[in-house]
Order: structure tokens, then C-alpha cells, then sequence
């Protein structure tokens, strides 16, 4: 997967509001001060089955892939 990929990847269960990583399927947020804990879903969200459940780390690895 390229990383163009893992942002599209990335980008479908995430998003960035006010400096904030928001979860498309139950709108919890997350700020990168607690970007290394695991990302607490909403009980029955769909995204919670998702590996990437530290989103901010996950965010991060594409940036090291990008950048080699
Ligand atoms: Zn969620």
C-alpha cells in the first residue's frame, strides 16, 4: 500500500478537527496529548473493530513511510 493509500486509508475512519483526531463513526475525539493511549470508541461503533485504534501513532507511521 503506498502512502497516498494508507492516507485515503487513514482519512476514511478519521478526521482533524480543531487540532483534534475525531472518529468518523462515533464523533469521539481524541488530542494528541493523549496520543499514546489507545482511542476509546463508543460502545457498537463501527470503527472500533479497526486496528488503528491509536490514531494519532497510526497518522505518524504514514508520515515515516512518506518520508522513508
Ligand atoms: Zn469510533
Amino acid at each position: 500500500m503506498d502512502s497516498n493509500q494508507r492516507m485515503i486509508t487513514w482519512s476514511s475512519a478519521w478526521a482533524l478537527v480543531e487540532g483534534q483526531v475525531v472518529c468518523t463513526g462515533c464523533m469521539r475525539t481524541q488530542t494528541i496529548l493523549e496520543s499514546d493511549k489507545p482511542f476509546i470508541h463508543e460502545p457498537g461503533c463501527i470503527t472500533g473493530g479497526e486496528s488503528a485504534s491509536m490514531p494519532w501513532v497510526h497518522l505518524h507511521e504514514i508520515l515515516d513511510f512518506e518520508r522513508g
